[in-house]
């Protein structure tokens, strides 16, 4: 997608502190970390919000949740308890228009969030 900045990302055209890389999915540090841990997994293909997930993308949904849980593993964080979070639309939060978990960790986190 032309003008997405997270397809921007995954094609090398802007520069992101990527963590994990797999067929399907990349890892990379957010811009603006609102945690000690901030990573945002995403797939390669451009989907647009979780409104717009379809059958086949299953396995690559749930591959991003593999991958943050490898990632909080990694990072040592994975036993003392991290938040995963999809934001859909305006309400939801959602910014940038490409489908991403947010991977949240190293604090305690509050519950329920604003
Ligand atoms: P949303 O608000 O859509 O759920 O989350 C979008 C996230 O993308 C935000 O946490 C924001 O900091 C991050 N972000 C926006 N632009 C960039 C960018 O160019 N590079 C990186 N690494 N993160 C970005």
């Amino acid at each position: 997608m032309e003008d997405c900045i997270f397809c921007k990302i995954v094609a090398g055209e802007i520069p992101a502190t990527i963590v994990r890389e797999t067929d399907d999915v990349i890892a990379f540090e957010d811009l603006h970390p609102q945690a000690p841990h901030h990573v945002l997994v995403i797939p390669r293909r451009h989907i647009a919000t979780l409104n717009d997930l379809t059958a086949e993308d299953a396995v690559t949904v749930g591959n991003m949740a593999r991958v943050a849980a490898e990632v909080a593993a990694e990072r040592g964080f994975a036993e003392a308890g991290y938040r995963t979070v999809m934001n859909c639309n305006q309400q939801g939060g959602q910014t940038v228009y490409h489908i991403h978990m947010h991977l949240l960790g190293g604090r305690p986190l509050g519950w329920p969030p604003g």
